[in-house]
């Protein structure tokens, strides 16, 4: 923590401005603003950066190395803010020069290098490890554009570029002296060299320089400053030639753009040279810095572990074979036998699509050494299995098959650690997607169910329900995540129940001064519910299922029967530009929301929402003020989810299918404080014969709703309506929106019900809340740390 009095800050905040940009603060931007206050923090962390990393060199702490192909750090300003301990003393200092402290946050780029989930959870982790001392480094990608910027032109999905850039990055340092050369293309063979060395030889190679640019991660009230490293690719500064402008081109591509869709993917090529570019960087800077501090390789994995996030970065298992052979001249088995204990891999995902696979003839091409290797590790491990479990289920879960690579296999075979990210992800990874490999490794296999950094969602996000925990609630919730269980003794308190829907309110209030603002609609924040559904654009996350409720609701408004309850239904959500499907259902809502907002007959009863551009910052504006969380998957497909973590802890009651962590959300809270509908993962599984049409033809209120997308009830959806229609009945409705519609109706019901009586709902808001401290990331982290990494960490008293 850094110690800074109020007049201090001002001084030194003036003469930053002066320095950076020869102006006084009352000439200066919201973003020069930002910039000079960001400097003045990095200033204030940069010596403990140092220590931190002298502290692991000089006590031979292991390191672990998380890397990912995306991370979604959302803007950093306030985080370390808070984690310096330095909030409320800069928030005086603005406020007293009469500075706009919102317009200095906002100015702030939100760096969208991932898509969802899967960034965010990275980004999570690596703020919770610093918080508990633990040695854990970030290693991604440097994307020129983040995930594209969106608008709704229409109604539709346009997609901006995020020159996210553009204005510079505060927070980071480059280190060009750290830089190392990644090989790509080219021919390879092995020949002896005079030691009678089988070395390889590389001809025609094309060589990227990696750029490293590293960002502190800040401890939370500790000295720790952990490094999140992103790699860039440049020209290499080889002075004996010269470069074309295609050639430059060429590099440069490599780290342009983040591939804006996190289940299947496009342009393959770039891809996989931004997976081998990302892996091949970071682990040559890994085997460098050890050998600066150590001798014996073979002990590498007493201080160093690597972490493959998805499937993406499995290709650190061959990078790592690769430098230990061709480089540091060990023994096959000997590299093998580093290589698994150092590596370790979760798995993020159910959706057969998403198992990436390679055509082995590109990955020949594009990394031919690496190749080499993946050939290597296939025959010895079908040597190896065949014997023992014949040659049908090795033959489906070796490496290489049908002429692709698999990545996921590769990385359960190369590692000694695999987890799903949820009970029931695990159970079916273990059942279904890698059951051949759980067979024969069974031991490698574990659950690590995903985590929200409670620092972002509760005391960012949500500062009036920060305060009325620090006042009422005994313990430390701040620093032991369970102690947030304090809320539930006064579950039956009217005082605090009343304390709590104040706090509601207020959040509730902001957000609509911002929607009214922003998007120009009138929502009514102390009568209506308001209702959230904010993740990625996809089938299987059933936005479509929301959609038609609310299509349900609005039939009855025009039948003259008043709703219950005024309901405000929230969106966010950013559709990958190719999918097209999913950017149709974007559309229908947003005509659907034109429909509604502006139908007089409705009145104040009902709105629409869709918030675009939805990211990080757009999150913790929406959160604190959600009633209902929407977590309504086809069970089975989502593997975990995280914002159905946020808004519990946020006080939001969760609607939810039996799908990812909702069902140990459901277990924390009880029946009583989660209303859950629909089939269950077995369920779906059974409904072998299941067929939407009957399910229509025989539901008369259910064939009015579908109706409503191609009888002109909602204008301009012409094609999409009738797109979207079709997937449900001549498609056969993959994901079984209409056999889970009328549970989800009455579940939607019962809300309405719960909504009505505003003592039980805020006392099962407070429930929630109070379970909310299992899905902190801090536990999550820690549970990484014992049992696959084995760091070093701070007692976690819970
Ligand atoms: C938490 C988060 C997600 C993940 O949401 P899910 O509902 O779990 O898919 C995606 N995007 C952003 C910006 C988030 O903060």
């Amino acid at each position: 923590m850094a110690t800074l009095t109020v007049d201090e800050f001002k001084q030194d905040f003036k003469d930053m401005i002066l320095r950076l940009y020869a102006e006084d603060i009352k000439d200066s931007d919201a973003h020069q603003q930002f910039t000079a206050l960001a400097y003045l923090l990095r200033e204030m962390y940069a010596p403990n950066l140092k220590e931190t990393r002298q502290r692991y060199e000089n006590d031979r702490v292991k390191e672990a190395y998380y890397f990912a192909i995306e991370f979604l750090p959302g803007r950093m300003l306030q985080t370390n803010l808070l984690n310096l301990g330095l909030s409320d003393v800069v928030m005086t200092g603005l406020l007293e020069m009469g500075l706009d402290v919102e317009k200095i946050v906002d100015a702030e780029p939100d760096p969208g290098l991932g898509n969802g989930g899967l960034g965010r959870l990275g980004s999570a982790f690596l703020d919770s490890a610093a918080a508990l001392h633990m040695a854990l480094n970030g290693n991604g990608i440097r994307y020129q554009y983040g995930l594209f910027r969106q608008t709704f032109e229409n109604g539709f999905q346009v997609e901006m570029p995020d020159d996210w850039l553009r204005g510079g990055n505060a927070w980071e340092v480059r280190r060009e002296n750290r830089a190392c050369l990644v090989r790509f293309g080219g021919n390879v063979w092995m020949a002896e060299d005079v030691f009678g060395r089988l070395v390889p030889h590389y001809e025609n190679t094309t060589d990227v320089l990696a750029v490293p640019y590293d960002t502190g991660i800040v401890g939370y009230h500790n000295h720790t400053v952990n490094t999140f490293r992103l790699w860039s690719a440049e020209l290499p500064t080889d002075p004996s030639r010269t470069y074309t402008l295609q050639e430059k081109q060429n590099v440069n591509e490599i780290t342009e753009i983040l591939y804006p869709d996190d289940s299947n993917y496009a342009g393959r090529l770039l891809r996989l040279k931004q997976e081998y570019f990302l892996v091949s960087a970071g682990v040559q800077s890994i085997v460098r810095h050890y050998r600066k501090h150590h001798r014996n390789l073979n002990h590498m994995d007493l201080t160093v572990a690597i972490h493959i996030n998805d499937t993406h970065p499995a290709m650190a298992i061959p990078e790592l074979m690769r430098i230990l052979m061709d480089e540091e001249f060990m023994s096959w088995d000997q590299a093998w036998a580093l290589t698994t204990k150092v590596m370790s891999y979760t798995n993020h995902t159910l959706l057969a699509e998403s198992l990436e696979t390679w055509p082995e003839d590109m990955v020949a091409q594009t990394v031919p050494r690496i190749y080499q290797i993946i050939q290597e590790i296939d025959r010895r491990f079908r040597a190896m299995q065949v014997p023992v479990y014949g040659d049908d289920r090795v033959n489906r879960c070796a490496p290489l098959g049908n002429g692709t690579v698999r990545m996921a296999y590769l990385a359960v075979i190369g590692s000694h650690s695999v987890n799903g990210v949820a009970k029931l992800h695990t159970e079916l990874l273990e059942t279904d997607v890698l059951k051949d490999l759980y067979r024969i490794y069974p031991e490698k296999f574990n659950n690590k169910t995903n985590g929200v950094t409670m620092r972002r969602w509760i005391q960012i996000a949500n500062p009036p329900l920060t305060k009325l925990l620090d006042s009422d609630v005994n313990g430390d919730w701040k620093h032991r995540p369970l102690d947030i269980i304090g809320v539930q003794s006064f579950a039956n308190d009217p005082t605090f129940l009343k304390k709590l829907r104040e706090v509601k309110v207020k959040n509730k209030r902001a957000l609509a001064k911002r929607i009214r603002t922003h998007l120009n609609i009138a929502v009514d924040p102390d009568h209506a519910l308001f209702d959230v559904q904010i993740k990625r654009l996809h089938a299987y996350k059933r936005q479509l299922l929301h959609a038609l409720y609310i299509i349900d609701e609005y039939q009855q408004i025009k039948a003259g029967k008043d709703l219950a309850v005024p309901r405000v239904h929230i969106f966010g959500a950013k559709a990958a530009p190719s999918y097209y499907y999913a950017k149709e259902i974007i559309k229908m809502i947003n005509e659907l929301a034109n429909l509604i907002n502006n139908d007089p007959d409705v009145g104040d009863q009902l709105r629409i929402v869709f918030v675009p551009n939805y990211g990080v910052s757009e999150a913790e504006d929406i959160i604190p003020a959600a009633d209902v969380s929407e977590q309504i998957s086809l069970a089975g497909k989502e593997a975990s989810g995280t914002s159905n973590m946020k808004l519990m802890a946020n006080g939001a009651i969760t609607l939810a299918t039996m799908d990812g962590a909702n069902i140990e959300i459901a277990d924390a809270v009880g029946q009583d404080n989660i209303v859950i509908f629909g089939m269950t993962a077995a369920q779906v599984q059974a409904y072998t014969n299941y067929s939407s049409q009957a399910i229509f033809d025989g539901d008369k209120h259910l064939q009015k709703v579908v109706n409503a997308l191609i009888d002109g009830t909602i204008p301009n959806i012409g094609r999409e309506g009738r797109d979207i229609y079709n997937s449900l009945l001549q498609y056969n409705d993959e994901y079984y929106v209409l056999a889970d519609y009328e549970s989800y109706a009455k579940a939607q019901d019962r809300i309405t019900g719960l909504y009505q009586d505003p003592e039980r709902w805020y006392q099962m808001a407070a429930i929630n809340i109070a379970k909310s401290g299992q899905f902190s990331s801090d536990l999550t982290i820690a549970r990484y740390g014992d049992d696959i990494w084995h760091l070093t960490r701070d007692q976690l008293v819970n």
